[in-house]
């Protein structure tokens, strides 16, 4: 974590500095949303607690569901068409609704590999993988993954073979995308369950692939 000459003094027993506290004034937008939050629980369109109920259900997803999405696509080629045909209503089947929006499957074959970015912000398939890392919101991320694919997936270690196809997908307000990764050799032997460890968040995002077994 970056800190200034004058964190130096302020050092925890462990010797790293302390965080600092986020005493600068809210901003613009900060106020709106406190402003709008509690003019909707004044007037009774909603309470503190359906607020705070969306909040957790918000953090309970995590890229778990759709590990769990993508091993079953492994295991049970009718449910991996339907996702390819629909990947909303087979995902909303499986109980990870994605709402009003368009969700995409994408699939890795020997000859494409797919990607996903949102180049306007940080539009994300939050319904199977959760909130959207850091460096997938970064400008850095969304300039480059469109201009120069291989150069990023080169530093998320990946590289692919010369002939191969990269396809990038940008993502819209109403439209995400999830890829679904070649199933890695040598796991013909495994169920879903064992699969599904082997299925990470960038590989689902495009910039990485599943684990070996
Ligand atoms: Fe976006």
């Amino acid at each position: 974590m970056p800190h200034d000459h004058a964190d130096h003094d302020h050092l925890s027993p462990s010797g790293h500095p302390y965080r600092k506290d986020q005493d600068a004034p809210l901003t613009h937008w900060q106020q709106m949303e406190i402003a709008l939050r509690e003019l909707l629980i004044d007037k009774g369109v909603t309470t503190a607690g359906e607020i705070q109920n969306q909040i957790n259900a918000m953090d309970s997803r995590s890229p778990a569901n759709g590990a769990a999405v993508v091993a079953r696509a492994w295991t049970d080629p009718a449910f991996k068409a339907a996702l390819l045909a629909d990947a909303s209503a087979a995902t909303r089947e499986m109980g990870f609704d994605i709402g009003p929006m368009n969700l995409i499957a994408v699939e890795n074959t020997q000859a494409a590999h797919n990607m996903i970015v949102c180049t306007l912000c940080s539009c994300y398939p939050r319904n199977l993988l959760g909130l959207p890392p850091d460096w997938y919101k970064s400008r850095a991320y969304r300039a480059r993954t469109v201009k120069e694919p291989r150069a990023v997936l080169a530093e998320f270690g990946v590289t692919l073979p010369d002939g191969m196809t990269v396809r990038v997908h940008d993502s819209t307000a109403d439209m995400r995308y999830i890829v679904l990764p070649a199933r890695p050799k040598g796991t013909e032997g495994m169920d879903a369950d064992g699969l599904a460890a082997l299925v990470t968040r960038d590989s689902m995002i495009g910039t990485g692939l599943p684990l070996a077994p």
